[in-house]
């Protein structure tokens, strides 16, 4: 058996496609577009990557990007008076604080400090207890990329055994929680599980999620089942997921490639929530594609 791959990067631009014409829709009512502030301080590679790759797809799609480079040495009072500015800027609906922060500045202060409303990496408390009493979220963009690539390739998810492994806040946590309302049954997995192959074995939608390098063996997996490799891993100059793939896609029934699966749907994500997050604020109806 090999199995199907799952393409993240035609499931992104087909996403990308919707927002790019609910961003040209929104203008069209409201006489502005869409607004997302990207704030990044300091000067991480992969940090700086991940910021201009996300400004140059929000601007494809429309949407009206302002990035904020900041000095590493900023201090956590002028990060937290940049994004007071920002909350009250009416052409801006969405905030982005690039992670991970220097260490003179407390990231969980910075992330309360966001409204909620503008929340696109959905990581505010307030976004995280709505998303787990199932009210109105911004929900964070892994692990909704995620979902919407196990729905494009399953369907329907309800009843289906599921596992993530990796509890973080930015992934395991909502990824489960997503599951769990489409009725999966949900196991997360974490760094004291005992016996993690055997619960795999289990699984038929099988998230990895912990950023060691092909930690997931053939021999874990159930035949035929889901497998979403979330983890980036650079070993030799190379990036490989969390998923010994080679292994995996001998067993499974579908999986997302690394690169090329679900960091693409990431960036998609947030400019999808952008787009939400803009429509919720301006009081008008979210399309039904988006
Ligand atoms: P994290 O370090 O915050 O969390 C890792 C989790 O893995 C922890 O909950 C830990 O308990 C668990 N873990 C560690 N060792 C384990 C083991 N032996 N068995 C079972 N669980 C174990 O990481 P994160 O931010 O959730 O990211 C996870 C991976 O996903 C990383 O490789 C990261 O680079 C990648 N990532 C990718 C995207 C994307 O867009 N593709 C986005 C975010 C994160």
């Amino acid at each position: 058996m090999t199995a199907r791959l799952i393409d993240g990067i035609a499931a992104a631009a087909a996403v990308r496609a919707s927002v790019a014409i609910a961003a040209a829709a929104f203008c069209a009512t409201t006489g502005r577009p869409p607004g997302l502030a990207v704030v990044l301080v300091g000067d991480d590679a992969a940090s700086s990557v991940y910021v201009c790759a996300k400004g140059k797809a929000a601007l494809a799609a429309g949407i009206y990007n302002v990035s904020h480079p900041l000095p590493a040495e900023t201090s956590e009072a002028d990060l937290l008076a940049l994004i007071r500015s920002l909350n009250v800027d009416p052409a801006i609906d969405g905030i982005l604080v690039q992670l991970p922060l220097p260490p003179q500045i407390d990231p969980g202060r910075v992330i309360a400090a966001i409204d909620p409303d503008k929340d696109v990496d959905g990581f505010h408390v307030a976004n995280v207890g709505r998303l787990c009493v199932g009210a109105e979220a911004l929900v964070p963009c892994t692990p909704l990329g995620c979902l919407q690539l196990l729905k494009t390739t399953l369907g329907d998810l309800v009843g289906l055994d599921a596992i993530v492994i990796g509890r973080s806040n930015i992934v395991g946590k909502p990824m489960a929680l997503l599951l769990l309302a489409e009725s999966a049954t949900v196991t997360i997995a974490h760094s004291h599980t005992r016996d993690l192959p055997a619960l795999v074995r289990r699984a038929d939608i099988v998230i990895a999620a912990v950023g060691r390098a092909e930690m997931v063996r053939g021999d874990w997996i159930k035949p035929g089942a889901c497998v979403i490799d979330v983890g980036i891993n650079r070993v030799g100059g190379r990036l490989v997921g969390d998923v010994a793939f080679g292994e995996v896609t001998k067993v499974a029934g579908a999986i997302t490639p690394v690169p090329g699966g679900v960091g693409p749907m990431t960036i998609a994500m947030l400019l999808r929530n952008t787009l939400l997050a803009a429509h919720r604020r301006s009081g008008l109806a979210v399309p039904v594609n988006l």
